[in-house]
């Protein structure tokens, strides 16, 4: 297996581990990733190596695309659970991405009302009143938190963006419950440094965080696929289990995916 670009700008359905039958859409370019991270995890690759020469697609064609899918799977009887999206980088970096999440909530209403809308993003652009507004009008509105330690962002986030922990974490009390906080979990290590994040120096911290940002949901997981950095290993059931087990007696809801 290797680091997969996805199709533009629907792709799917796929069976998600934390979502359901989610059917995918794509924000960013069918041939490479743009993204304010550069995670040495992520399933699309490196920035780098992904660099895109097409351009996004545009608020019509995603709004296109997506009605013939969701017509063609109401024909075949075969809605999704969820519409997410994700894929080839960051969602919230395309400059429509507010009227974009309006076209999708009038699509949903029409062809698969009990769809979910969910949203997985980096925090990023979390902070942008234009993003806030579309994310407090999404079902499950997933920002990534995989610690509050500067130097483990510097050396696994990798931010191609000014980015500061504080900042973020406030931003993310600012939603008031209206999201969930997505952690990856892993260990191994990348050029010679350890990148394990199951110990108590980085979930103590993290966990304290997270209360203080109050999310609906905790969802904790670890690497599924092949990544571009080939150290890195997973966590493993029991370490996901025992920190799942923290957040909910810390009174959050929370799911591991191994
Ligand atoms: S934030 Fe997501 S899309 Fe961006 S580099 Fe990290 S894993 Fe990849």
């Amino acid at each position: 297996m290797s680091t997969v670009i996805y199709p533009s700008p629907i792709f799917g359905p796929i069976h998600s581990r934390r979502l359901g039958v989610s059917l995918g859409i794509n924000l960013m370019p069918a041939d490479g990733k743009i993204c304010t991270f550069d995670c040495i995890y992520c399933e699309c690759g490196l920035n780098a190596q992904r660099r895109p020469a097409l351009p996004r697609p545009t608020r019509e064609e995603v709004a296109g695309a997506l009605e013939a899918k969701l017509k063609q799977m109401a024909a075949e009887g075969l809605l999704p659970d969820v519409l997410t999206f994700a894929g080839n980088g960051e969602p919230t970096l395309h400059p429509d991405f507010a009227a974009i999440v309006g076209d999708t909530i009038c699509l949903r209403d029409r062809y698969a009302p009990k769809a979910r809308i969910s949203v997985l993003s980096n925090s990023t652009a979390a902070h942008r009143p234009d993003v806030r507004n579309a994310l407090m009008r999404v079902d499950n509105n997933i920002l990534k938190l995989d610690t509050v330690d500067p130097g483990y962002i510097n050396l696994v986030n990798r931010p191609a963006c000014r980015f500061n922990v504080d900042d973020v974490v406030s931003t993310l009390k600012s939603y008031e419950g209206h999201l969930i906080i997505q952690t990856m979990f892993m260990k191994g290590s990348t050029g010679g440094v350890s990148v394990d994040n199951t110990g108590e120096e980085y979930v103590g911290p993290w966990l304290d965080k997270v209360v203080e940002i109050a999310p609906r949901e905790v969802m904790i997981y670890t690497i599924d696929r092949e990544t571009p950095d080939h150290g890195l290993k997973k966590a493993t059931r029991d370490e996901l289990d025992a920190i799942r087990d923290r957040v909910i007696a810390a009174g959050i809801p929370c799911t591991a995916s191994y």
